[in-house]
């Protein structure tokens, strides 16, 4: 891995695994088998990518490091059937990338300013995703897991859990990188659910309602809601309108937005 050579980028989030066991994790982790389409999000240097390379025999890896695209090459003769995607991740259309070959499941040690835009790009493409194994700054990891009544559930919780089972694996402490980030990280696996188990059929609505209810969270749902319904319509949907917003399950979101969007006009409007 001698010809990489330049020093680790800031504005990309270039925060290099160094700790061997940790890579033995994610790639158990990961556990690829015969057929999957694994793709990783951010290389670098290689740390994940060789691993599994060497386990799976071929890998796509999209990265946007220039710098970083023919040492990966060089790096991988020999080892197995390297694909690089020298691109912003956010410019890649995942279904495109699936085709008829089948969803991916992506990897990554994700550049921690642009991971939440990178969960919700995946998102886009649920029906192109099986599964996602991330490695994120810890505190996300936690808001992600989260449940009802705790401190950190929110509405990065009620949006991903809606779409996917979020499971937090382990956590990764900062020397395990180099440079070492001044966080704690976690990595975390993301399945998104089949679409007739999600029961959303707005999604800007459903959008909506979490971002308001969550807005205010110390306001009840017929205060923090006030713009987009009414009382009697939170309790048409069978919720009571002083809960507040951290108290509610995920499937009461999916229920209050489906009954909203079922409204005539007169009632909520998205
Ligand atoms: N996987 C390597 C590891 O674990 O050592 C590197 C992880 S580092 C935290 C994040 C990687 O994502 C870097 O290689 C960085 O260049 C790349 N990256 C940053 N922004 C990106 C983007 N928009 N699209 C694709 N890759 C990006």
């Amino acid at each position: 891995m001698s010809s990489f050579k330049a020093p680790p980028k800031k504005n990309l989030g270039q925060h290099f695994l160094t700790d061997r066991s940790i890579i033995d994790q994610i790639v158990r982790a990961v556990n690829p088998k015969p057929g999957d389409r694994l793709v990783e999000i951010g290389p670098g240097q290689g740390a994940i990518t060789f691993p599994l390379l060497r386990k799976h025999g071929e890998l796509t890896v999209i990265e946007f490091d220039r710098d970083l695209i023919t040492p990966l090459m060089e790096a991988a003769e020999g080892v197995g059937q390297l694909t690089i995607i020298h691109k912003d991740v956010l410019q890649v259309d995942f279904s495109k990338l699936a085709g008829d070959e089948g969803p991916l499941r992506l990897v990554g040690n994700l550049p921690y300013n642009i991971s939440s835009p990178i969960l919700f790009h995946a998102l886009d493409h649920a029906d192109a995703v099986l599964d996602m194994h991330f490695m994120l700054q810890k505190e996300v990891v936690d808001r992600m897991a989260s449940e009802p009544g705790s401190k950190v559930y929110g509405r990065l919780s009620v949006m991903l859990q809606a779409y996917c089972t979020v499971t937090s694996l382990f956590d990764v402490p900062p020397a395990s990188f180099r440079p070492p980030p001044k966080v704690d990280s976690s990595v975390v696996r993301l399945v998104p659910k089949p679409a007739d188990q999600i029961g959303i059929a707005d999604r800007v609505l459903f959008e909506r309602v979490v971002r308001e209810a969550f807005g205010q969270r110390r306001k009840t749902l017929r205060n923090a809601l006030q713009l987009t319904c009414s009382g009697a319509d939170i309790e048409a949907a069978g919720l009571r309108p002083d809960a507040r917003a951290e108290q509610l399950q995920v499937s009461e979101f999916v229920q209050l937005a489906a009954h909203l969007g079922s409204l005539t006009v007169g009632g909520a409007s998205a």
